[in-house]
């Protein structure tokens, strides 16, 4: 996401365990994996009433006797499974917790079916509500971090990563998109059912439905699809706003790697937000960022969240300690886009934004910001700056290999800080030997384990002249459609 204002987190016990995870909220339960949702739900949006019938696959990490799933604000009217009632269920303080009928032992399939239904409503955070909220005229559903529960029953931890089937039926003429590929829209009686098939890993966060009045808008067909869902009267500024998503995205795979999921979708809502949201394959504006009037400081928010399809959904964090590896690449990816797109250098933005980081107060470690900082702007600035400083540390072509590693290797999967620095060490020590991957872990010990500001290293690095030349004056006979 983009940095919301900041506020002050009350920690509260995780599960299974007795050091629960500061940085868990309370949600998820480590000891289940659910493999896949298949969620039905039925909409109204005049009167804001959901109900769901969500089946989930899940398989035991170790001997349960229960299970605990985020549910928030929805009541819960039955549960089974495998087929069957459980010994008893209790839906309480954003718990559902399903007493199984025989003790499961690890590595257990179970089928577990909930049917639910309410007047959904976000769920409050630290950073403001989160989750499904009603628009003036439709829904969205923003949930990082921990929004989830708010229209289906989870595990809502970042690295418990499943596919999806999602299903929601609205009256017409509503459209609806949620996460994955689109794979059916079925008229019924003065509504339509959509349906949609999520085959990638996704975190629980990232899963998403939105409803509006809204034109399709394909902006490019090839090589990645990208579309924007577009309230009418808001095309043309859209249209006009997302002109370079073609080059944006050609510059993207080749600084990250190949583009991760089948297809891009952009929303623009009706309404005003305060700050655009990423989800699998898609991001969320407001008017406001992209509407005809939008401020010019929104144009750095679209590549942040495309960067983000790499870095945060496709290669997750493990654990909302380590946001930096989703904020800090998608901040930097700010600043290389502005290189690249004609704007300032990425080497300027990055002295630029270490002078304003030297003057705020240095009472911050990336690798473990609290949980009360986590969205605090320092974090994106910082992470974006850490890697500015590993690239002029290792080279430009090692930081490429960095990169490009790092998407490939992690594709799917989720990631510590530890994992970066091993692949920094790894990259450092085939181009410089030991003695740069001293240099290395000494530059990201300073930069994520100490407060203090660390000054920029080493000689400003250059992109690539041909990435510059071919999107400045791309030759591609391509054109968005
Ligand atoms: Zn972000």
């Amino acid at each position: 996401m983009a940095r919301r204002r900041g506020g002050r987190v009350r920690a509260t016990p995780g599960l299974g365990g007795p050091r629960p995870d500061p940085y868990a909220f309370g949600h998820g339960d480590p000891r289940f994996h659910v493999e896949h949702y298949d969620l039905e739900l039925d909409y109204r949006v005049r009167t804001n009433r959901l109900s769901g019938t969500a089946h989930l696959r899940v398989r035991t990490l170790e001997p349960l006797s229960e299970l605990r799933l985020d549910l928030s604000g929805l009541s819960v009217h039955g549960v089974l499974v495998d087929g069957a009632p459980p010994a008893r269920y209790r839906h309480r303080g954003g718990t559902l917790t399903v007493r199984l009928a025989d003790p499961a032992p690890a590595q257990t399939v179970l089928g577990v079916h909930v049917t639910y239904a309410g007047a959904p409503r976000p769920v409050a955070s630290p950073w403001g509500e989160v989750g499904w909220e009603e628009l003036e005229d439709g829904v969205i559903v923003a949930s990082q971090p921990t929004g989830a529960p708010s229209w289906f029953p989870c595990n809502d931890r970042p690295d418990d990563r499943a596919t999806y089937r999602t299903s929601v039926t609205v009256e017409n003429p509503y459209v609806v998109v949620a996460h994955g590929t689109p794979v059916a829209a079925r008229p019924r009686a003065g509504a339509t059912t959509w349906e949609f098939d999520e085959p990638y890993p996704t975190s629980t966060y990232l899963a998403t439905v939105q409803i509006g009045r809204y034109a399709d808008v394909v902006l490019v067909d090839a090589p990645v699809r990208q579309r924007v869902l577009v309230p009418p009267h808001l095309v043309a500024g859209a249209r006009r706003r997302l002109a370079r998503q073609p080059q944006m995205m050609d510059a993207f795979v080749d600084l990250f790697g190949p583009y991760p999921f089948d297809a891009y979708t952009l929303v623009v809502t009706p309404d005003p937000l305060e700050i655009p949201l990423e989800a699998q394959g898609m991001a969320v504006f407001g008017s406001n960022h992209l509407g005809s009037g939008a401020d010019d400081d929104a144009g750095r928010l679209v590549p942040h969240e495309l960067a983000h399809q790499w870095f945060g959904n496709s290669v997750s964090v493990a654990g909302w300690q380590h946001i930096w590896l989703n904020e800090g690449f998608a901040c930097y990816a700010e600043w290389l886009w502005s290189e690249v797109s004609g704007g300032p250098t990425t080497d300027a933005l990055a002295s630029d934004h270490h002078d304003a980081l030297a003057r705020l107060p240095q009472d911050l470690t990336l690798a473990d910001p609290g949980p009360s900082d986590l969205f605090d702007d320092r974090v994106y600035k910082r992470g974006a700056l850490t890697l500015h400083a590993l690239r002029r540390t290792l080279g430009d072509a090692p930081y490429r290999e960095l990169v490009h590693t790092w998407t490939g290797r992690h594709r799917g999967g989720t990631v510590t800080t530890a994992d970066l620095r091993a692949l920094a060490a790894e990259v450092a020590g085939r181009s410089g030997g030991e003695a740069q991957v001293a240099r290395v872990e000494e530059l990201l010990t300073d930069w994520l384990d100490r407060p203090a500001l660390p000054p920029l290293p080493g000689p400003a690095p250059s992109l690539p002249r041909r990435l510059l030349d071919h999107l400045r004056h791309p030759t591609s006979s391509r054109a968005p459609s």
